[in-house]
């Protein structure tokens, strides 16, 4: 994975959005601190092939690589320097403190601030008052599921209250909240997949990012995968449920800031199966667009549409699938670009 994660699209639902995208110029310099600071192995987790990186980054190596980053022009004022993998806040605290320190001159040359990601049983009062006076700007909790039984199966070590007190300390302080929930996990169902997006809207976070299971090889999953006892569900089944999903998030104004994981050449040689695709995210924004469609065909008798350039490729659908999908059941349709700022699809004339 690279490790400047740029331009990332971030989706502002608008009052009659269909999907809410928007591509704002924001970046996150990403550093990877694999595995330290994790009390558990769950039962998915391979934070190597995942991110790409086995080594342990210092705060020379931080400060040399903000440094590169504004050397090569990159806008201080849209960017946050983000701490992935692991659990940030459960790391050895000289070594956090180490980290954290190192941003603070790049804080002062106008970074938005510091983004990190944990899990929620490592956010005590006394962890938020450090990362407060550190400039931390969007703490992200890696919920997963918030059915207990689901995050026993999967090894997590937390419960659902753990994400529920975790994420009202972080609003208390002021901080930005992100949370993060996984898709067809081992035990879990569709229906406890809604459960888990429902509960976590309810706790109203700046933002989501939505991880399908990816099963890697080496991991619980990926032994219970081989045995034949786990399987997730099927693409197609996967796929409305992820467009549902995103749907959900995106109704209640809730940027889904990421949808699946990246693809790499460290996640594709070790995957052994799951919900994994490059364009996941284009193929369930596509979904949505098509029912869209279906629906303004079939109560409009309308065959051509305008939609804002920036979604037109979803709208058409990946290898331009929405397309063939009408045409096969005999119904020719035509969508093409419009500058409107609205994000839903219309009729042509309109
Ligand atoms: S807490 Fe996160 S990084 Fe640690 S093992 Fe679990 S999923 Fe992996």
């Amino acid at each position: 994975m690279s490790l400047w994660e740029s331009s990332l699209a971030v989706r502002i639902p608008v009052a009659d959005g269909l999907l809410g995208v928007k591509p704002m110029s924001h970046s996150n310099i990403s550093i990877f601190v694999p595995h330290l600071g994790c009390p558990h192995r769950c039962s998915f987790c391979d934070q190597n092939a995942i991110t790409g990186s086995n080594a342990l980054p210092d705060g020379e190596y931080v400060k040399a690589l903000l440094s590169k980053a504004l050397d090569d022009g990159l806008d201080p004022a849209s960017s946050e320097i983000a701490f992935f993998g692991g659990s940030f806040t459960a790391i050895p605290r000289e070594y956090m403190l180490e980290l954290l320190e190192s941003c603070q001159p790049f804080l002062k040359q106008g970074f938005q601030g510091i983004r990190l990601s944990t899990r929620p049983d490592c956010v005590s009062y006394e962890i938020l008052d450090i990362l407060r006076d550190y400039g931390v700007r969007t703490v992200e909790l890696g919920a997963q599921s918030m059915d207990d039984s689901v995050l026993l199966l999967n090894e997590r070590g937390h419960t659902s209250l753990d994400v529920e007190l975790a994420s009202s300390r972080i609003k208390e302080y002021g901080i930005r909240l992100g949370l993060q929930m996984m898709v067809g996990l081992y035990g879990s169902t569709k229906e406890l997949d809604i459960l888990t997006a429902k509960r976590l809207i309810a706790l109203n976070p700046d933002e989501a990012r939505i991880y399908p299971v990816a099963v890697m090889r080496g991991t619980t999953l990926g032994r219970l995968y081989e045995s034949g006892e786990y399987r997730t569900y099927p693409m197609d089944e996967a796929l409305e449920l992820l467009a549902k999903l995103l749907s959900m998030f995106s109704e209640s104004g809730i940027p889904v800031i990421k949808l699946g994981l990246h693809s790499s050449v460290d996640v594709e040689s070790r995957l052994l199966g799951g919900i994994y695709h490059p364009a996941l995210r284009e193929l369930c924004e596509s979904l949505i667009y098509r029912r869209e469609l279906e629906s303004m065909i079939e109560k409009e008798g309308v065959r051509e549409f305008t939609v804002p350039k920036r979604n037109l490729s979803s709208a058409i659908g990946h290898k331009k699938s929405n397309l063939s999908y009408f045409r096969e059941k005999g119904i020719e349709i035509s969508i093409k670009p419009s500058d409107s700022q609205t994000e839903r699809l219309l009729p042509a004339q309109i």
